[in-house]
């Protein structure tokens, strides 16, 4: 009944949500008790550690805001840029550019350096704009993006923004827990993510952590905050040590959150991206086995998104819709000037995994011969199966 009322099971191979784990349904299905409940503070100190440890960062702020991953985007602009602030944010795909748009919304100068969609940014650009423009306030770029599968490397571009006395943002919303993400080691300032990617949490939470130089920014500003609801000189009060009354926690998803936290902390977080890898690499194989061609350089493809061309032959709608009604497969399709050109397929948290892969290369190379394209039929699986093989996974 409940299936009919609220939904199918499906497999979440998209952009995200990604596949809950059942542990993390489980625990949000615990009963909700008072947000000042000694128990549940017990609950917000332990999911803080648990997130400073998934962050790698000894960072004190660092606290999941009430609100999806575009609300930690906003909470790190609100809290450290002021009117007139000059910012130079890295744009090579949706979410850079919806970083540019939140920036400008809180009155920021913004510069943007782009680099063409499925490619990543170049520092050097990065430098021309921060020695052109002088006194920036603050250097943003997207760790892992959505939009088209890049991975940016991040180091050279915080060397940057330090060496010209800007902080150092990253939107790690699709990395987190899928690639290490190291706050500490890279020198990242202030980065924020969401639970529905590769924590394997529903869609509702945005863990962001700031570390001693944000905070410092944060509590020499000219003005308040202009959100009252991301207000983190309010809400560091409530997660401190005051408890003090900011909004209600949304009790459940804190035990989500919590709970999707345990789960990468207890496989061990090297297991957890190496699981990511060799499941991405697999994937990868078998769609290049396929005879389709990958967006992005093999050198920055993410393992957790992966951009495949629409091959000629066939329909993008179509082949989606397919996957969706005859395998309860959800992929992704492309956005903004790849809309129509690529399919994008997850591999994120509770979704990467072997039968995950297999599934899909063999719907997807069943429904593209049905429609016309010529492949061996098998090839996609073979190519993947040797990736597995090779990593001591399986035997044939
Ligand atoms: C999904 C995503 C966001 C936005 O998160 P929402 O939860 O949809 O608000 C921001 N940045 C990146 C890179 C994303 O993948």
């Amino acid at each position: 009944m409940n299936d009919q009322v609220y939904s199918p099971t499906r497999t979440l191979m998209g952009p995200g949500p990604s596949d809950v784990h059942p542990r993390v349904l489980q625990a949000m299905a615990s009963p909700v008790i008072g947000h000042l409940d000694p128990v549940f503070l017990q609950i917000m100190n332990g999911t803080m550690d648990m997130l400073r440890k998934v962050f790698g960062t000894e960072n004190q702020l660092t606290v999941p805001m009430s609100g999806t991953g575009s609300s930690g985007m906003e909470t790190l602009f609100v809290n450290l840029i002021e009117p007139g602030d000059k910012v130079v944010i890295g744009v090579n795909g949706l979410f850079g550019q919806r970083m540019v748009d939140v920036a400008a919304r809180v009155g920021a100068e913004v510069i943007q350096v782009t680099a063409p969609w499925g490619q990543p940014l170049d520092p050097a650009e990065i430098e021309q704009a921060l020695k052109q423009h002088g006194q920036v306030k603050a250097v943003g770029v997207v760790h892992a993006e959505t939009s088209t599968g890049v991975r940016q490397p991040l180091e050279p571009i915080g060397e940057l923004a330090h060496r010209y006395g800007a902080l150092f943002l990253v939107d790690a919303v699709t990395s987190l827990g899928g690639i290490p993400v190291e706050v500490d080691r890279v020198g990242i300032d202030a980065c924020y993510s969401g639970t529905q990617k590769c924590l394997s949490v529903p869609p509702g939470l945005s863990p962001v952590t700031f570390n001693q130089e944000a905070v410092k920014v944060l509590g020499e500003r000219k003005g308040i905050v202009q959100s009252w609801y991301l207000d983190l000189t309010m809400i560091q009060r409530y997660w401190g040590a005051e408890r003090f009354y900011h909004h209600t926690a949304p009790i459940s998803m804190i035990y989500a959150l919590r709970e999707g936290l345990a789960l990468i902390l207890e496989e061990g977080l090297e297991q957890v991206y190496a699981r990511h890898r060799l499941n991405g690499e697999a994937l990868q194989a078998g769609l290049i086995g396929m005879g389709l061609k990958l967006l992005v350089d093999e050198q920055y493809r993410l393992p957790e998104l992966t951009s495949v061309l629409v091959p000629e032959e066939v329909q993008d709608v179509e082949v989606r819709k397919r996957l969706l009604q005859l395998y309860n497969i959800e992929i992704g399709g492309g956005l903004g000037e790849l809309k129509g050109k690529i399919w994008r397929v997850g591999l994120m948290g509770h979704t990467c995994r072997r039968r995950n892969v297999l599934t899909f290369l063999s719907a997807l190379e069943d429904i593209l011969i049905q429609l016309g394209y010529r492949t061996e039929n098998g090839s996609g699986i073979r190519e993947a199966l040797r990736v597995y093989q090779a990593a001591g996974g399986v035997t044939i």
